[in-house]
């Protein structure tokens, strides 16, 4: 960032300069010769007529211009084509002076004077263009282009061998192996065009930021052996209109031609933010330009070309749809913050030049950060080596890694370590989601649970993924997602007596969805097959409001439902818990020790307790 930003600002005043610099060109240089142009008084101006000097009067809107016949007679200083000027007063009898004078004379446009003006411009500006454009072509020869408006500068140009590897990118699994494809794809592109196996031509890596998005992006290409091409989203905000287009249209020009390779659009939520709410915001319209550009290269060529498009984010939300739709950045890896074990590879990688005082530290590390992204953590080494070398010591001990902590924490702040008392009832929480949708026929299998802290603000989360797609959701289906949603809140009115907030969404998105079973799906016994809500409402997303042709008593029937509905499901899930709570007290414990459960572990779990 900071070199380019340099280099704008100085074209900037390089332009500004010039401008300057024609400016006096103009006015010193070309202006005598274009146009002699003297300013007389009206006073003057009838002196010369009556004097029958004058040979011809151009009679503008607020001006008067006239040549004088006589070299005598003129004025010192005047060339012979002068042109003389007077500000035209309001003199009704200027036409009968006139023909008395018996002077030729005529009515002009004022525009004549702008043209001539604009001529001059043209004149002055012609040599400055050309010096400009032989400076430009040597300047870009030599490398450092100082005027790097529309091409890339050098280094992008040719493309980076990163040099990273997978070795350097700790705790990031599954994004890992999702990556390994592209990366074989990268190495022989031949074998998968033979076979006609299209790969993505985008991947958009997701994640909160410092986990290693770029740095995994890195070292795709590395592992590939292939060229980076990078851009970051941001830089394209500061630009002059019609660079960013330019730009991505040159790099995916140079990109082709050095294939296979990978083309890296780091931070892309700058350009790629959903148009309307650019508009509405700033009316920008160079990033709308830019991003369109984008899409246009990413359209323009064919899957198998060689050419893989990678792209960070940590705000997918907000990316324009345009961007994510099939053909574009069609895949998604999450990239999401490490779990015990890959906090402990992070340190250890980048602990690897520094000397430690004993190598176990890094896993005590690595236990009480939970939370922490790959960024932090390096930042932690990092932090405790410079504490080591104050101390004059020569290893970097447990002390200096600690108070490391303290200082990176303190910089973060509200990012505390969760104590042991929460991190025991998320455990029990999430537990209890996944515990219910195991044993729930049409509750869609538990994919992963997890006690680490997202950086939405959820102390943990249970991920479930659908066999099938499903458009269509029986009763029962219904039925088991909310007693599998109530499930965190049983849970802990089973383990500990009393409910916490931590249950609210769960309770929001429950009653939502009991809701629209009772008003829209006609799921309820009392209220029978009707629907209730009104259209409108649903696109307003709120149900709730403005529920007019309803009456008192069927609103209240209706809040009656949806109480019975959800408590049963909470019923329902308390059930299933308690009769497996032998199962639900393990699978906690492992929780609590691993952060991170798998649906098959869990599976293997609740199998080892019977
Ligand atoms: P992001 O792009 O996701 O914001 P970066 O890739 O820029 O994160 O990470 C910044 C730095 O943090 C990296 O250069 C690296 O030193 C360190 N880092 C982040 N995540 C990891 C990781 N998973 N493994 C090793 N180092 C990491
Ligand atoms: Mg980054
Ligand atoms: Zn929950």
């Amino acid at each position: 960032m900071g070199p380019k930003k340099k280099r704008t600002q100085f074209s900037l005043a390089y332009f500004v300069l010039m401008i300057f610099i024609v400016w006096i060109f103009n006015d010193m240089v070309f202006r005598p010769y274009m146009l002699k142009e003297l300013e007389v008084p009206y006073s003057s101006f009838l002196e010369y007529l009556s004097r029958g000097q004058v040979e011809h009067v151009a009679i503008g809107a607020d001006r008067i211009s006239f040549t004088l016949k006589g070299e005598a007679s003129r004025p010192e200083g005047a060339a012979a084509s002068s042109v003389h000027n007077v500000v035209r007063v309001d003199d009704p009898k200027i036409v009968d002076r006139l023909i008395e004078a018996g002077v030729d004379f005529s009515e002009v446009k004022q525009t004549e004077g702008l043209l001539n003006a604009l001529m001059g411009w043209i004149i002055a500006f012609l040599p400055l263009i050309l010096i400009w454009y032989f400076m430009y072509r040597r300047m870009s020869g030599m490398g450092g282009s100082v005027l790097s408006f529309g091409k890339n500068n050098s280094q992008e140009i040719q493309g980076e061998m990163t040099g990273v590897k997978f070795a350097d990118v700790g705790g990031v699994g599954e994004a890992e192996i999702e990556l390994r494809e592209i990366i074989d794809y990268l190495k022989g592109p031949e074998r998968f065009n033979r076979l006609g196996a299209k790969l993505p031509k985008g991947v958009l890596l997701v994640g909160p930021p410092g986990t290693g998005k770029t740095l995994l992006a890195k070292a795709t290409a590395g592992e590939a052996g292939v060229p980076f091409f990078s851009l970051t989203g941001s830089s394209f905000v500061e630009m002059f209109v019609g660079v960013g287009a330019a730009r991505v249209r040159d790099l995916f020009e140079q990109a082709k031609k050095k294939a296979p390779c990978i083309i890296f659009i780091d931070e892309i939520d700058a350009i790629g933010q959903a148009r309307s709410s650019i508009a509405a915001m700033s009316g920008n319209s160079e990033r709308e330009n830019t991003l369109n550009q984008l899409l246009a290269e990413m359209d323009g060529f064919r899957p198998n070309t060689g050419v893989i498009i990678m792209a960070a984010t940590n705000r997918p939300e907000i990316l324009d749809h345009a961007l994510v739709r099939p053909g574009r950045f069609d895949r998604q890896v999450q990239v999401t913050l490490p779990t015990e074990e890959g906090r402990s590879g992070i340190l250890k990688i980048h602990a690897r030049g520094v000397p430690l005082d004993d190598e176990r530290d890094l896993d005590r590390i690595a236990k009480i950060t939970p939370g922490f992204s790959g960024a932090e953590l390096a930042n932690i080494i990092n932090e405790a080596s410079l504490l080591a070398v104050r101390r004059n010591a020569d290893k970097v001990a447990l002390c200096d890694l600690d108070l490391a902590i303290e200082r990176v924490v303190a910089g973060l702040q509200k990012k505390t370590p969760l104590s042991p008392d929460v991190r025991k009832k998320v455990a029990y929480h999430e537990t209890g989601h996944a515990l219910t949708a195991y044993y729930l026929t049409g509750a869609d299998p538990v994919h992963k649970i997890s006690i680490i802290p997202t950086s939405k603000g959820a102390l943990g989360y249970t991920m479930q993924l659908p066999t099938e797609d499903q458009f269509l959701r029986s009763e029962e289906e219904l039925r088991s997602r909310l007693a599998v949603m109530l499930g965190g809140r049983a849970a802990e009115l089973l383990v500990f007596g009393v409910a916490t907030t931590g249950a609210s969404n769960d309770l929001e998105v429950a009653s939502m969805l009991a809701r629209r079973m009772v008003t829209e799906f006609g799921m309820s016994k009392t209220l029978g097959p009707v629907r209730y809500s009104n259209p409108e409402d649903s696109y307003l997303g709120s149900p709730s409001s403005n529920r007019g042709d309803i009456s008192q008593e069927t609103t209240a029937a209706i809040d009656r439902e949806i109480q019975d509905i959800v408590t049963e499901a909470q019923n329902t899930s308390m059930n299933i818990l308690r009769s497996h709570r032998a199962a639900l007290d393990k699978i906690a414990s492992t929780l609590q020790e691993d952060e991170v459960i798998m649906g098959d572990e869990m599976k293997g779990i609740i199998e080892s307790v019977g």
